[in-house]
Order: C-alpha cells, then sequence, then structure tokens
C-alpha cells in the first residue's frame, strides 16, 4: 500500500514545498503521513462538494492547488472545510505557489495551452531568504546547539546539511540582582571561554530554530544575534513568456485565448494597430507582474486576476491586458498535475473533480 508520506515525497521532490511564498501555506495540511491511501481526487480547491465528491469516489487523500486552510484559523467548527476534511477521514495536500513554479506546473501547462513557442521565464524572483544566526555557549553544548537548530530549519544548504561555523573566544557578563547565573555569582564581573555558532537559517524556520536553541542552551539568557544574510538565498524563476504561432491583432487574439481556455467570456484590453507576438503570462492572481511583462517589451499579458491600476499601466505601456478568469488560467494545470501523478503511482486511482466548475458567469445581451 502506497502511504500518504510517499506521495508527498513525490510531489516534494517535482515542487519542493519549501519553494512556496512565505504567505502561502502548503504541504500535508490535513492528516496523517503515515496512512494508507484509497483512491485521490485531485481539485483545484477544496469545497464541501469536493468533500462528498471524495467520499463517493472512495477517496481518502485530496490533492488540491489552493490551500485548504490559508488565513490562522481561531476554531474548526461543524460544517467547515477543515472540520468535513477531518470528519470524513480525509487526508488534505495542497501544492500552490510551490505548484505555479514547477517545471510542469500552472503557467508551463497555460503556456503549453497557448502553443507559445520559445518560452523562457518572466522573471527571477528571490523566493526564500536567509538569516544568518549568531549564537554564543559554553563549548560543551556547542553539538546540542548546532543539532537543535539544525532539527528546525537551520544549517541547510543545497545537498548539505547541519552546517556550521564554530569559534572561540571570551565573553564577559556582570550577574545583576534577581540574575540566576549558569556560571559565576551575582555582582561580579565574569570572564569565561565561550563558543560563537554560526548558522543560515532561512527566514520562515528562524523562530522555530531560535526556540530549539533557547530549549538545550544552558544559560538563562542566552545571547544570539540575527543579521539578514544577502548572500545566501534561493532563486525562482516566475511566469512565462513565448511567442505565438501566428502572430495576430489584439481583438484575434483574445477570441484565441476565449476559445483556448473554452472560457464564456473574457475581458481585455484593446491595442490599436498592435500586432501581438510576444506574450508574457501567468495564470490566477498574477496581475503584479505586469511590471515585468513591460520590462520584456511583451506584447500581450494573459493572466487569471488583474487590478485596474495595473490594467492603467500595461495599456500606459503599449501592453494588451487578458483577464481569462482565475479558474480558467488554472483548472487545466489540474489534468496534467493527476497525469503525472498517476504515472508515478500506478496502483492508485486518481480523480479529477468533476463538481468544481468555474462559479463566474457572464451576463450577455439579449441582442448579441
Ligand atoms: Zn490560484
Amino acid at each position: 500500500m502506497i502511504m500518504v508520506k510517499e506521495i508527498y515525497k513525490f510531489i516534494n521532490d517535482i515542487a519542493p514545498f519549501n519553494s512556496s511564498f512565505d504567505w502561502d501555506n502548503t504541504g500535508l495540511l490535513i492528516g496523517d503521513m503515515g496512512q494508507n491511501v484509497s483512491n485521490v481526487l485531485v481539485a483545484l480547491d477544496v469545497t464541501k462538494e469536493v468533500i462528498s465528491e471524495a467520499v463517493d469516489f472512495d477517496c481518502n487523500l485530496i490533492i488540491s492547488h489552493h490551500p485548504v486552510i490559508f488565513k490562522p484559523v481561531k476554531n474548526i467548527l461543524n460544517g467547515s472545510i477543515p472540520y468535513l476534511a477531518v470528519k470524513n477521514n480525509l487526508n488534505v495536500i495542497c501544492a500552490h505557489t510551490n505548484l505555479d513554479l514547477a517545471n510542469e506546473g500552472v503557467n508551463k501547462c497555460l503556456a503549453n495551452k497557448l502553443n507559445l513557442k520559445n518560452i523562457r521565464p518572466l522573471c527571477k524572483s528571490n523566493r526564500l531568504e536567509y538569516n544568518k544566526i549568531i549564537v554564543f555557549s559554553p563549548p560543551k553544548y556547542e553539538n546540542d546547539i548546532i543539532k537543535a537548530m539544525s532539527e528546525n530549519g537551520a544549517g541547510k544548504l543545497g545537498n548539505y546539511s547541519m552546517c556550521s561555523f564554530i569559534s572561540d573566544g571570551t565573553g564577559r557578563f556582570l550577574p545583576e540582582s534577581g540574575a540566576k547565573p549558569y556560571i559565576g555569582e551575582k555582582g561580579v564581573l565574569e570572564e569565561v571561554k565561550e563558543v560563537k555558532i554560526e548558522m543560515i537559517c532561512p527566514e520562515n524556520r528562524t523562530k522555530s530554530a531560535i526556540k530549539a536553541m533557547k530549549a538545550v542552551h544552558p544559560y538563562e539568557e542566552p545571547a544570539y544575534d540575527v543579521f539578514k544574510d544577502f548572500s545566501v538565498y534561493k532563486e525562482y524563476y516566475d511566469g512565462i513568456i513565448g511567442d505565438l504561432e501566428v502572430p495576430m491583432d489584439s481583438i484575434k487574439f483574445a477570441e484565441f485565448i476565449k476559445e483556448k481556455l473554452n472560457c464564456e467570456g473574457l475581458r481585455y484590453t484593446e491595442i490599436d494597430q498592435k500586432i501581438i507576438k510576444k506574450v508574457a503570462l501567468c495564470g490566477g492572481a498574477g496581475g503584479n507582474y505586469i511590471r515585468d511583462a513591460v520590462k520584456s517589451e511583451a506584447d500581450a499579458f494573459v493572466t487569471g486576476e488583474i487590478k485596474h491600476s495595473d490594467i492603467l499601466e500595461a495599456n500606459h505601456s503599449g501592453v494588451m491586458v487578458v483577464d481569462a478568469g482565475h479558474f480558467k488560467t488554472e483548472n487545466l494545470a489540474i489534468d496534467n498535475f493527476k497525469n503525472i501523478l498517476e504515472k508515478k503511482f500506478k496502483e492508485i486511482t486518481f480523480y479529477k473533480s468533476e463538481v468544481l466548475i468555474d462559479k463566474i458567469k457572464y451576463l450577455h445581451s439579449r441582442f448579441s
């Protein structure tokens, strides 16, 4: 039997969860890594209809793009999605911004759907930022501290873990009244041999690494520093830019997108006399990539959500905008994701949600 953790690990290999945005929430968000998987339902979102569908298909794992728990929750009450998932013994893995960036992710699927040629990343972003944590401790505690911090995200660089640098030095302190010093006496300036431990740590793991360090550190008030480390960061390529097989004017291009993505309707801006050849895109809520599209001299930018001010900026720079809707620009990646999972885990049946449909409707004129 395949366990939840094996599927989690495979997804982590193709779309590493630690490449998600800091504000995102991805990974196994509900359930138990050690459970055996029956069948799997793959969906863009987890709704109560999707939960019923999973139960009908005898699935005990849902893999969704959008996080089932996004903002911190203060309670999990009857009727809420997490409550229903747990009540129905469902595990839920969410692959969101890590899937957007993946090789076979949302943007790549969208570019393939539009038959873009010569595709390349739209921009480079530094998703995972690092800090340098420096801790001072008595020499015999260095191994415990390095181990505790490593287990909580510090000291990992590429294929190396527990990376640290240790140097010897002298610490001085004066315990004042009320102090309970590990070494020395109240009111006497103390001088002790100490080691300085330096480790890098991703920004999003820094708090837990410090908490773990404090738990094993012998001092009442451990001395430590945290600095932003500009020399270490992980780079990701985001969005896609490529060339249309057949250049066309902006109205034809809007029609082309509508047909390719099977949209009932879409929003677009018309740029007079413009022939669209170079197309930038970012599925879902990608409006803030408009500046990258302008910088890359794209003729058009395709996304799923865009703000008025971003539309004005694009228009000012002569870049056509197509807003084809969040659902339509992302749901196509779910089929691809399901195929990849099916190929890997042949003994499991994967279903794609059929109940999840685009909720946006378009009001058409009676005379059109
Ligand atoms: Zn989305």
